[in-house]
C-alpha cells in the first residue's frame, strides 16, 4: 500500500462557539483526487485553511510526503510541495497575467521564502511562469490584464500561478465556483490530467463535476466527516442522502 500524500488526523478549529472542523481525519493518496463535499458552513474552507497552514488547528496533526507539518507556516508548506488555490481570488487585478504567474513563481508565499531561497535568475522565473500558462491554455493572453480576463480564465490562472511551485500535492477551495459549463468542462479535463502528478484535495460544489473527477469523496456536515467513498457508495449511502443531497 502506498503512503498517503497527505494524511490530517482528527483536526479541529472553534470559532468562539462554533465548532467549524470537529475531528476531521482523511487522507490523499497519489493519483487521486479526494472530493470533499458538504452545505455552506460545514467547514470545508476551513478545513483547507488549516491544511494549508494559514489558520492553526486548535487541535490534531497533519503530515504532508512524509513528514508532520503541524507547526508549519504556509510558506514551509508551499516550499515542502503543498500548492493551493482558495475560493477568494488571490490574484492581482491590475497585473498581467505573465506577472501574476511570475509572482507564483517568486513564492507569493511570502517575502521570508524569497529571501531564503538562493537567488533565482529573471528568466527563469519568466521560463517557469510561461511554462505554468501553456499548461492552462492561457499563453495567448499573456500580456493581458488580470482584471479583463473572463472568471474562467481567472480560475486557470489561479490554478497556473499554484503550478509554478511544481506542487506535489494541491488542496484547491471551489477551482470551478461561477464557472459556465464550458469553463467547468475546461477546469474539470485540466484537474483530470493534474492527478497524475499531484493528487487533488478538491472541495467543490460542482456536483457533476465531482461525481466526473472524484476516485473518492468525503462528505462533511457540521465539521465532521459522515461518510468517504466512491460517487456510488456516496450516491447510495442514505446518511449522505438526507443530510447532505436533500433527499
Ligand atoms: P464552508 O467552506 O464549508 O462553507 P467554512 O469553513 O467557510 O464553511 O465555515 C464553517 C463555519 O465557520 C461557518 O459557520 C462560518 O460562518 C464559520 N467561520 C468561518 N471562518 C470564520 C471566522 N474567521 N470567524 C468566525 N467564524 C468563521
Ligand atoms: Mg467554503
Amino acid at each position: 500500500m502506498a503512503e498517503p500524500m497527505l494524511h490530517v488526523d482528527g483536526l479541529q478549529k472553534a470559532f468562539g462557539a462554533l465548532q467549524a472542523t470537529d475531528g476531521v481525519t482523511l487522507t490523499l493518496m497519489p493519483g487521486e483526487i479526494h472530493a470533499l463535499i458538504g452545505p455552506n458552513g460545514a467547514g470545508k474552507s476551513t478545513l483547507i485553511k488549516q491544511i494549508a497552514g494559514g489558520l492553526a488547528p486548535d487541535a490534531g496533526r497533519i503530515w504532508f510526503d512524509g513528514r508532520e507539518v503541524t507547526a508549519l507556516g504556509t510558506p514551509a508548506r508551499a516550499r515542502a510541495g503543498l500548492g493551493r488555490t482558495f475560493q477568494i481570488s488571490s490574484l492581482a487585478m491590475e497585473a498581467t497575467v505573465l506577472q501574476n504567474a511570475v509572482l507564483g513563481a517568486m513564492g507569493r508565499a511570502g517575502s521570508a521564502w524569497r529571501f531564503l531561497r538562493p537567488v533565482m535568475r529573471d528568466a527563469e522565473l519568466v521560463e517557469q511562469a510561461q511554462a505554468a500558462l501553456q499548461r492552462v491554455g492561457l499563453t495567448d493572453h499573456a500580456a493581458t490584464r488580470t482584471a479583463e480576463l473572463s472568471h474562467g480564465q481567472r480560475r486557470l490562472l489561479e490554478v497556473a500561478v499554484a503550478l509554478t511551485l511544481q506542487p506535489k500535492a494541491f488542496v484547491m477551495d471551489e477551482p470551478m465556483a461561477g464557472l459556465g459549463a464550458s469553463g467547468s468542462k475546461r477546469m474539470t479535463s485540466f484537474l483530470d490530467g493534474l492527478r497524475r502528478e499531484a493528487p487533488i484535495l478538491l472541495v467543490e460544489h460542482d456536483m457533476d463535476a465531482v461525481f466526473a473527477l472524484a476516485d473518492r469523496i468525503s462528505v462533511l456536515v457540521y465539521g465532521k466527516i459522515i461518510a468517504t467513498g466512491t460517487a456510488d457508495d456516496i450516491r447510495a449511502d442514505p446518511q449522505v442522502r438526507t443530510a447532505y443531497l436533500g433527499e
